[in-house]
């Protein structure tokens, strides 16, 4: 108790949110990098793990490591029942109708391209069109771009203003009878941007146009209901949502993914195998072809456990208003420029430095413990629109406090003096 009240004014909002507890929920914050005590500010590339997640991943090899769905032993029937756990708290936590509409992936990128590969090539023909936006993540541009190489058909851009928010004026949404399918981001991982995409999900629907949503910046910040928003499908990584690496899930609706064909052949996937002929599997094993990431998905079935436990209701304020924070203490300097100035965000935030090319600064705040994304962040054309080839990228976490905030901008002072005195 001692510890809370020393940080009372930051760590323990009027919510009861009691940030240095839950800190003591992630190992790797006890960290010191260079001698400075680890700030980590880059979680939207990966997020950290509390011990929760990494102790079921070490529970499984510890005491129920076996494959699944095969043998009637029991530690494959231990390591069925928690893989299928799994399943279950992924339905409930995006509120998908069945668990046949669960599909465990590698990440959100392989989500992305299964649907390219089964939905894409059997629906999409040449001349046809795909839409996306300007705001993309690579992994939600590249499939679509080798699929309609592969077609003949078309990619179409939905622009985005000024302030990084879309335009979504009727004359900008890009639907015609050519077009197959909309891939739209929820939340852009280079500015923040959070889409209004039920507005678009229901202009697509109006023409019978499915859409797909790519989650993997919405789901660990805040509550999301596949129902709710009618998105016929939904991707999202579990390393982004305090889950381990390497596994993720697509949600489909159930009667476009009875109607795929399988992504890849394998063990599981099927029914009966002759050389003649191969009966394929029900859903959702009919798209998890060979041994799954079973470790991976046990530890996200624990993340979001952990999630839950802390509440996302509880989560989304407290980031947000972090979030403010940082968004004042950075625009308190003139050489500082924020980029994109969205209507509505989530925790994270692009910026540049004057005269500090933005490599140079993640270099420098690394040397004072603190961890930022330099770069493109995977979204070079959100960068071109900015005319930018780089930026500086911070993304908060609900376990990250003012005090880090206040650190990072004391050591942007830094870098910017020392860049000063060079120049003069
Ligand atoms: C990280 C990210 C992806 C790709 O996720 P992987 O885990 O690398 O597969 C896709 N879209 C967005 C918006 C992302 O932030």
């Amino acid at each position: 108790m001692g510890r809370v009240n020393n940080h009372s004014a930051a760590g323990v909002t009027a919510l009861g949110w009691d940030v240095w507890n839950i800190r003591r929920d992630f190992p790797i914050l006890k960290q010191k990098i260079h001698g400075k005590p680890l700030i980590y500010l880059d979680n939207a590339a990966t997020a950290q793990k509390p011990h929760q997640v990494i102790e079921a991943v070490n529970r499984f090899y510890l005491e129920d490591c076996s494959n699944i769905h095969r043998g009637v032993h029991t530690l494959s029937e231990r390591a069925t029942k928690a893989y299928e756990n799994a399943r279950e708290k992924v339905r409930q936590f995006i509120n998908a109708k069945s668990n046949k509409e669960i599909i465990f992936v590698r990440g959100a990128t392989e989500a992305i391209n299964l649907v390219a590969q089964a939905f894409g090539r059997t629906t999409v023909g040449a001349m046809d069109e795909i839409v996306l936006s300007s705001m993309e993540h690579h992994s939600n541009i590249v499939p679509w771009q080798m699929l309609c190489e592969e077609k003949g058909a078309h990619l179409r851009v939905i622009p985005m203003n000024e302030e990084g928010d879309l335009n979504l004026d009727k004359v900008n949404l890009p639907f015609n009878e050519r077009t197959k399918l909309v891939a739209l981001t929820h939340v852009s991982n280079a500015i923040g941007t959070i889409n209004p995409i039920r507005k678009v999900i229901e202009a697509a629907h109006l023409r019978n146009i499915p859409v797909l949503i790519d989650g993997a910046q919405s789901a660990p910040h805040f509550r999301v209901d596949v129902q709710q928003l009618g998105c016929d499908f939904y991707v999202f990584s579990g390393h982004k949502l305090y889950g381990p690496t390497g596994v993720g899930v697509l949600y489909g609706k159930q009667s476009l993914l009875e109607r795929m064909p399988p992504y890849q052949g394998g063990g599981d996937m099927i029914r009966s195998v002759t050389f003649e002929k191969t009966v394929f599997n029900e859903l959702p094993y009919k798209f998890e072809a060979g041994t799954p990431n079973i470790s991976g998905v046990t530890g996200l079935g624990a993340a979001i456990d952990y999630v839950h436990s802390v509440g996302l209701e509880q989560i989304e304020p407290y980031e947000r208003s972090l979030t403010q924070y940082a968004l004042e203490q950075l625009a308190t300097y003139p050489w500082i420029r924020l980029i994109g100035r969205p209507r509505e965000r989530v925790s994270v935030i692009s910026f540049v430095v004057d005269g500090i090319h933005p490599h140079d600064v993640g270099t420098i705040l690394d040397q004072e413990g603190i961890a930022i994304r330099t770069g493109h962040h995977c979204a070079q054309p959100v960068m071109e629109h900015f005319g930018l080839s780089a930026t500086c990228r911070l993304s908060l976490a609900f376990y990250n406090t003012r005090e880090e905030i206040d650190a990072l901008v004391g050591a942007l002072k830094k870098a910017r003096e020392v860049f000063s005195n060079d120049g003069a």
